[in-house]
């Protein structure tokens, strides 16, 4: 039980200080207990503690949004508030679904997955999604969805640093699945630029930029789903902009606020918005949004967090220690049953070969002893993942590898 955090660690109930590797969630970039934030929240709630997102509106939502657009993409100017990275899934796939209509192209309805992606826990996300285990007990989701392959191959780009070298023709596998259904009924093709709860995947090389090379020539959407690679993770303030590929529209949330009030924003280009802005005036452009759609509270920690990124330089902190991160945890590459170490920016897997019969058993005992020896990691399976909060120091890293080390020993 963890009990209170403040910069790097939290304490738990048995008195433990413990060193948070994966930044709470994948959320806690800027690091725990910021005054800031929490201060610009207490104002938020007595000043205006909620206004509705229907009908009326707030400045806050308007002055977050345009702080917002200024460090997205270049195209990607309008953004839609909602309460979660689920949310900001279903919210991207069904705009994708809208703007084709609007357009005349009501019979491209089918969205494109990958296998291991992970887009939330709402039916649009585990559709799309590629994780079984979040698909197995619901049926059959939505129907027509297809998937691409996914892109971890450790046969050919095991222990690489940084975008593994092998794989760029998988994304050509989205011209088959165009082939087969025509183009003019695909909607969209949603990815996580770098797959965060699927193993910590890497895009190879060139992959991004080959995936909207073919979704442009159809007139196929392109979502990126930076649930987890938004707000400095892998680099910049987006994988999009650290990897030089741009989509049509953009799912965030978590490091948006830094964790600290639920939220998520989509992001759209201006031609996606436009569509849907042709008035009159009264009218209601998009029949969809949450009743804390926008919510100031929401929206004050997320100007909060976003001045602490802008004034500490966090969206660089990831590129700055690349190397010293990918250095230290590919020190223990030979360690027992250590079968892949992949990363990129501040996030970064060890993946291990499972316990005979007993999946996930190898992984859980290191994850058990990391924490009881003072590090958090994320433990799925057989797979340890690290994503710290972007204050991270060198003696943290060392502090983490030292602990990672020691359990994947005692595990072997
Ligand atoms: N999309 C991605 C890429 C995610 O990693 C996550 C959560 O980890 C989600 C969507 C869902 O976000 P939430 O748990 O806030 O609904």
């Amino acid at each position: 039980m963890l009990t209170s955090a403040e910069g790097m660690y939290y304490q738990d109930d048995k008195g433990r200080s413990v060193l948070d590797g994966c930044a709470g969630l994948w959320c806690v970039n800027a690091g725990h207990g910021r005054k800031e934030i929490s201060e610009a929240v207490a104002r938020q709630v007595a000043k205006l503690d909620y206004a509705p997102p229907f009908q009326m509106g707030h400045p806050l939502a308007f002055e977050f949004a345009e702080r917002l657009a200024e460090i997205a993409p270049e195209k990607l100017n309008h953004v839609f508030f909602t309460n979660s990275g689920s949310e900001s899934v279903e919210t991207a796939l069904k705009i994708a679904l809208g703007y084709h209509r609007l357009k005349g192209d009501a019979t491209r309805q089918r969205l494109i997955g990958r296998e291991r992606g992970y887009h939330g826990v709402n039916f649009g996300g585990i559709s799309v999604g590629g994780i079984g285990n979040n698909r197995k007990m619901f049926g059959a989701g939505l129907s027509g969805i297809d998937h691409l392959p996914h892109t971890l191959n450790i046969n050919l780009n095991a222990f690489t640093k940084g975008l593994p070298e092998h794989g760029v023709e998988l994304a050509d596998a989205l011209e088959q699945i165009i082939a087969l259904h025509d183009a003019s009924n695909i909607a969209a093709v949603i990815v996580e630029p770098m797959s965060g709860s699927g193993g910590v995947i890497m895009p190879p090389q060139g992959y991004l930029k080959r995936l909207r090379e073919i979704t442009r020539k159809h007139g196929i959407l392109l979502i990126f789903d930076e649930v987890i690679t938004g707000f400095g993770r892998v680099g910049k303030a987006f994988a999009s902009t650290r990897w030089g590929v741009e989509p049509d529209i953009m799912t965030t949330a978590k490091g948006l606020t830094n964790g600290v009030i639920p939220m998520g924003a989509v992001f759209v280009s201006d031609e996606i918005h436009d569509a849907f802005m042709t008035g009159p005036e009264s009218m209601i452009e998009l029949f969809h949004g949450y009743t804390y759609s926008g919510h100031p509270v929401a929206c004050a920690a997320g100007l909060a967090a976003l001045d602490i990124y802008e004034k500490e330089n966090l969206f660089d902190r990831a590129i700055e220690l690349e190397d010293k991160f990918a250095e230290s945890l590919l020190s223990m590459k030979e360690l027992p049953n250590v079968i892949d170490i992949r990363n990129t920016g501040l996030v970064a897997a060890i993946e291990l070969a499972p316990e005979t019969g007993k999946p996930g058993e190898r992984g859980h005992k290191v994850f058990k002893h990391c924490y009881e020896n003072g590090v958090l990691v994320r433990w799925t399976g057989d797979i340890l993942a690290m994503s710290p909060p972007l204050i991270i120091e060198p003696a943290h890293i060392d502090q983490m590898v030292s602990a990672l080390r020691e359990g994947i020993l005692l595990a072997s």
